[in-house]
């Protein structure tokens, strides 16, 4: 199948996949492999399907570098469920500090008091969420079970660039990260992490998997009432298939690890990570039309929420954006104006193409 050029698509998730990833995934639709059967409807249990999750979970072993005393889980129920999956097995019933950086961390704060004494260690609420919580400002309280950080904050576009080390803030516990929006972009520090997790719809591919990557120690302590399904042991000691996973969006990751790795690795592809963001931001900090209000120590590499100065344009702005090709431009309602996602999928040329639109309708509008 041949198609002409498909419009740069911006969303925040589900959001856009390599098209190589694509048309392989549409050229096996109906055969994998000469097996004569398509990916969705083979047995999660059969040789075929055993070797696509393996090699899923390989390529992702090395891509990210996860050290071997780490398990990685392929499960359900998105970010949200790991709100409360992660203190039902982590949190044996004790504290647990959250450092809310934005409106993913607030939620992820609210879920954990079902489970647990919670604690906000810190806050950037008061601006906003434009600012980055500096972890030397932290209060973390003595013997929490683990610190919750949300490392990319999707709807206020707030990143952490390094992971904080917390041995270094006189803190024994576990640093928990939802990395939702940003893995796969930028290398991770396993040293300082004991549990990370993330969706797979933002960087990785289809909704309704959920990478869950935990240093091995950590497994066995759920709660009575966590379910079965989502006790992290259970999970790790039925590599993964205690019950059905979410096979076709198994698939597609592992083809979009083989994309990655195709591309030259993260190292790679955090380079072009940097270039992108670094065109995007550059241009809206000089047009004096639009605006993004993240302090610059904390803007993301992968969210990049902006404002018209002018808002009464924002409907003509998104319908010239439109014609355009260019898709999905349009902010969080919560926090309104404009969002660009620019993962790793989305190549240079899209952030181009966007930032000639920026200008261009400014030039027209200013
Ligand atoms: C999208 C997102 C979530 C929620 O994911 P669901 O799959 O909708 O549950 C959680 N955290 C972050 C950082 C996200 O970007």
């Amino acid at each position: 199948m041949t198609l002409a050029q498909r419009p740069y698509n911006f969303s925040a998730g589900p959001a856009t996949l390599p098209e190589a990833v694509l048309q392989q995934a549409a050229a096996e639709m109906l055969d994998w492999q000469g097996s004569g059967m398509g990916v969705m409807e083979m047995s999660h249990r059969g040789r075929e399907f055993m070797a696509i999750a393996q090699a899923a979970e390989s390529d992702l072993r090395d891509l990210l570098a996860v050290p071997a005393n780490f398990r990685i889980l392929f499960m359900q129920g998105g970010g949200l469920a790991e709100n409360a999956i992660v203190p039902l097995n982590l949190s044996r019933g004790g504290a647990v500090d959250v450092v809310v950086s934005g409106a993913w961390s607030h939620k992820s704060a609210q879920e954990a008091r079902r489970y647990a004494d919670v604690a906000v260690a810190a806050s950037n609420e008061a601006d906003g969420h434009t600012s980055l919580p500096a972890p030397a400002s932290w209060r973390l309280r003595q013997g929490v079970s683990y610190v919750h950080l949300c490392s990319n904050e999707t709807i206020h576009g707030v990143e952490y660039g390094a992971l904080p080390d917390l041995a270094a803030l006189g803190c024994d516990a576990p640093l928990v990260v939802d990395c939702s929006s940003h893995i796969l972009s930028r290398a991770i520090d396993w040293s300082r992490v004991g549990l990370a997790f993330a969706g797979a719809q933002k960087n990785i591919g289809p909704a309704g998997l959920t990478l869950v990557i935990v240093r091995d120690d950590l497994l066995g302590q759920a709660l009575a009432i966590c379910p079965s399904a989502f006790d992290y042991k259970t999970v790790a000691d039925n590599a993964s298939m205690f019950n059905t996973p979410p096979t076709y969006a198994i698939y597609i990751a592992g083809l979009v690890f083989k994309w990655l790795k195709a591309q030259g690795g993260v190292a790679a592809i955090e380079a072009c990570n940097i270039a992108k963001a670094e065109l995007l931001y550059h241009y809206l900090d000089g047009s004096g039309f639009y605006q993004n209000r993240v302090a610059p120590e904390g803007r993301s590499r992968m969210n990049v929420p902006f404002f018209l100065r002018d808002e009464s344009l924002n409907e003509a702005f998104l319908a010239g954006a439109g014609q355009h090709r260019l898709l999905q431009l349009k902010g969080h309602k919560s926090v309104g104006g404009m969002r660009a996602s620019i993962y790793n999928a989305m190549p240079l040329a899209g952030v181009q193409s966007l930032v000639d639109y920026l200008k261009d309708f400014a030039l027209r509008h200013g």
